[in-house]
């Protein structure tokens, strides 16, 4: 029989080029860099080091940690910076891969994406070996990080355009099989209120793709404005730890939570939504945390071209509890200034 040569793989299909010096089957601790390769007029041979460290102490499960998947979202970048910190004293068992500031450009910009590509992470997945830098870091989770872990939790924020009452959000994995470990996780982690996430059919999301690995995967709005809130700082400390806890990581040691300890949410659609139907200057009428109900005024956009003009008035078409509001007064038509969520009985998830 002759011989027949396999087909060369086509480079769209081959490993990731990211590289990095880290070893994530080598025991204890490492810290290094995944090194992005940007080929730039400054720099020919260049590339983008992005902090990374894993604490690898034997049998267990793996837990990836990320901040900075949108540039403008502060409190998990912080959070996980303290938490690299802590790592050499920190004994675990299993595996914690911690990569605070996950789309790197856009974190030292400070802006939601990318200053180099304008890629949103949070839309690439499941990006692109051969594609943009953006594209390639989603490449990389997808096909190098994903297969490694068993719960990811990726840290967010409203960024500079919205305001949020700190919040964990949950995505329940599409395996029912893995249903009764998350909800017991979800309690464990115990935050005041739990948005349920629905992705109306997004699946270019980190979280639709670790669900595609069969990884359970949470999620947080932790503040927003582009600034550093406390009290979601310390939120998003504390879901880390508990979640470490709830997964075996780390031998439980904090307070037992009463059952019922978080509250869910549920974003019920357009209903819940508030969106400027006109250009202008957002005047809002109610506040992060205020109930609402239907027909009650949000506020009102004013014209700068016709200042004696009236003000456009908009209502809330839906009732709930106002879990977001938009941080930037000058709108265009079409921009959202903020959403509400409603309570879900626990059984109705
Ligand atoms: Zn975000």
């Amino acid at each position: 029989m002759p011989q027949v040569a396999a087909a060369p793989t086509p480079p769209s299909s081959r490993p990731s080029l990211i590289s990095t010096d880290i070893d994530f089957d080598r025991p204890g601790l490492q810290s290094g860099h995944l090194r992005l390769p940007y080929s730039h007029d400054r720099s020919g041979y260049g590339h983008i080091p992005v902090p990374i460290a894993v604490l690898n102490q034997g049998p267990g499960p793996t837990l990836l940690l990320t901040g900075g998947n949108h540039g403008d979202e502060f409190e998990g970048p912080i959070a996980l910076m303290k938490l690299m910190r802590r790592l050499p004293q920190l004994q675990i068992q299993g595996r914690l891969i911690v990569i605070p500031g996950l789309n790197f450009p856009a974190l030292m910009q400070g802006t939601r994406t990318s200053p180099i590509d304008q890629g949103n992470l949070n839309r690439a997945f499941p990006g692109q070996r051969n594609g943009s830098l953006t594209e390639m870091l989603a490449h990389y989770v997808d096909s190098v990080l994903f297969p490694l872990a068993d719960v990811a939790f990726d840290l967010h924020a409203g960024g500079a355009s919205t305001h949020y009452l700190p919040t964990v959000l949950a995505a329940w994995p599409s395996d029912p099989a893995q249903a009764d470990t998350y909800s017991r996780l979800v309690q464990h982690l115990g935050a005041p209120r739990t948005l349920v996430m629905d992705l109306l059919g997004e699946d270019r999301t980190f979280g639709a793709a670790a669900d595609r690995h069969g990884l359970l995967f949470f999620c947080g709005e932790f503040g927003g404005q582009a600034v550093c809130n406390p009290q979601g700082l310390a939120l998003a400390e504390t879901c880390i730890e508990r979640l470490m806890q709830g997964m075996g990581l780390l031998p439980p040691t904090l307070d037992a939570l009463p059952p019922e300890a978080t509250h869910l949410y549920r974003v019920e659609g357009d209903a819940h939504y508030v969106f400027a139907p006109v250009p202008g200057l957002f005047e809002p009428a109610f506040q992060l945390g205020d109930e609402v109900q239907a027909g009650q005024i949000a506020g009102w956009i004013h014209d700068p071209t016709q200042p004696g003009a009236p003000a456009t008035e908009i209502r809330f078409k839906g009732a709930g509890l106002a879990l977001c509001i938009r941080a930037l007064a000058r709108v265009e038509a079409g921009d959202c200034l903020g959403h509400l969520a409603s309570r879900v009985p626990a059984g109705q998830v």
